[in-house]
């Protein structure tokens, strides 16, 4: 059995990265599990229109965020009609005070947790722990998680660093369930140990994946049921979601739930699609004897106001970009050490905790474009990605005392190549002798370039440049 230690991950993202590298376990887990959402994904979308569905889902993103600040009156004024009481939070800090505060208001000790990353951007459970009122994750990776008291892999799959093995032996060092590689054993244990939590709960608090504009209604989409208990059995709901994810009709709906189903999991449609539009009403046999709505903003404001970076709030947090992402892929969602990994972490983290302290993530990426190809709603993350190098660089520039000196004359270095491939390539002469000078000395190419090599092959130079293959087969053909 593998005693469970847990360790605190580097705080260097460049040591978190070469220790995962370094795990062949993160790469055999993440490789098998990213593979098979990848093949589910290309199925799921195999007798669809699939550009035109994500034209449409663009669009409707597009135009929900377009009327974003109407569009959240409308919400607020609808909710609270119906009962919803709506709490407004300029970050998490104030997010995590609102929520204590319902949670005394109700005399409430035992809160179950439905899924909800802005409730892990805020921290949330650490914030109410330290305050005496317990809060257990309910989703199974996330309680896998919450036991291993680590932080999610992966948006949607938190626990997908682990194999059923690990899970096992954590379930029974954690919870004494017999150890056992049957995954349906494993999840019924789990589910009878939630069971009786669900009952016990003073307080539900889940997440929210579109909330209405003109009916007010709170969608959560789930597979485990979990999402429906959480809302339904504590006598008091707590949703809590960032500002963009209000929609202005349920007609909206139905195209990114199409999209966020299949792109996620690969499901055309997932268990349990919950529609959330008030406390228990008299007559009614469950559900939550209040409901609140905890609206966050923690930065997205500052998003809202650049028109190139506004389109990352379009973002459904289906996590199909890091699904198909080959550096999410082979290092995991921990090495990151952010709230959201992968390709929509790399766009969105810089500006929720700011680029200073992120300003390595947007590198982390070999643009290949695959996020991009596959975002259901057309974020144009490369070019995103991009942007961000720049402004990370030209930051550097500016306060190049802030930073580490290694990485100013890596950088310093890393510019200088760059001048000279540019002006080598102005050149169109000194150019072609300098192909063809490298094709010639390509037997002393170095087995290994420094750190670049580390995981990769070195490339070998061509004996030939293209040029020089086509004018040599235009030569043939002519003779
Ligand atoms: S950026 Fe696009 S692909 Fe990535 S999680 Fe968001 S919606 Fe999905």
């Amino acid at each position: 059995m593998t005693v469970h230690q847990f360790t605190p991950p580097p705080a260097d993202f460049h040591q978190r990265v070469h220790d995962s590298l370094e795990n062949p376990r993160i790469r055999a887990n993440f490789r098998s599990a990213m593979d098979g959402l990848m093949s589910k994904r290309s199925s799921a979308f195999a007798d669809w229109e699939l550009e035109a569905l994500r034209d449409l889902g663009e669009q409707v993103r597009k135009r929900a965020l377009a009327r974003l600040p109407d569009l959240l009156e409308t919400l607020e004024a609808n909710c609270q009609a119906q009962d919803i009481q709506v709490h407004w939070a300029k970050d998490g800090d104030e997010a995590c005070h609102i929520i204590q505060g319902l949670c005394e208001q109700h005399n409430a000790r035992r809160v179950i947790k439905g899924k909800s990353m802005v409730s892990e951007e805020m921290e949330l459970n650490h914030y109410l722990e330290a305050r005496g009122i317990e809060a257990l994750e309910s989703d199974l990776g996330e309680y896998i998680v919450q036991l291993a008291e680590e932080t999610p892999s992966h948006i949607i799959m938190p626990a997908i660093h682990k194999n059923t093995e690990e899970i096992s032996d954590l379930l029974h060092e954690r919870t004494g369930t017999n150890q056992s590689r049957d995954v349906d054993y494993l999840t019924a244990s789990a589910r009878e140990q939630l069971r009786e939590k669900f009952m016990q709960a003073d307080v539900g608090i889940s997440g929210v994946n579109f909330a209405v504009a003109e009916t007010g209604t709170l969608c959560l989409v789930e597979n485990e049921g979990n999402g429906r208990l959480t809302t339904t059995v504590p006598p008091v709901h707590i949703a809590v979601t960032g500002i963009e994810k209000v929609l202005p009709t349920l007609d909206d709906v139905a195209p990114l739930l199409a999209l966020l189903t299949r792109s996620a999991t690969g499901q055309h449609i997932t268990t349990y699609f919950n529609m959330i539009s008030g406390p228990r009403a008299q007559g009614e046999l469950d559900g939550p004897e209040h409901v609140h709505l905890v609206l966050v903003d923690g930065g997205r404001s500052e998003i809202y106001q650049d028109n190139e970076l506004l389109s990352t709030l379009q973002c459904i947090r289906c996590g199909a970009c890091m699904n198909h992402c080959p550096v999410y892929t082979r290092v995991g969602g921990h090495a990151y050490g952010t709230t959201y990994p992968g390709p929509i972490g790399k766009i969105l983290m810089p500006h929720l905790m700011g680029l200073e302290k992120t300003q390595d993530l947007p590198s982390a990426s070999s643009l290949c474009g695959a996020c991009g190809e596959v975002c259901p709603v057309r974020i144009p993350i490369p070019d995103l990605l991009v942007r961000l190098r720049r402004e990370a660089v030209d930051g550097d520039q500016l306060n190049t005392s802030t930073v580490a000196g290694h990485g100013v004359k890596r950088r310093r270095l890393e510019a200088s190549i760059w001048h000279l491939w540019a002006w080598l390539h102005r050149r169109p002469l000194l150019y072609r002798w300098s192909v063809r000078l490298a094709g010639q000395l390509r037997g002393l190419h170095p087995k290994r370039i420094g750190a670049w090599t580390r995981y990769r092959t070195a490339p070998r130079v061509a004996r030939q440049s293209l040029h020089q293959r086509i004018q040599a087969e235009q030569r043939g053909d002519q003779r």
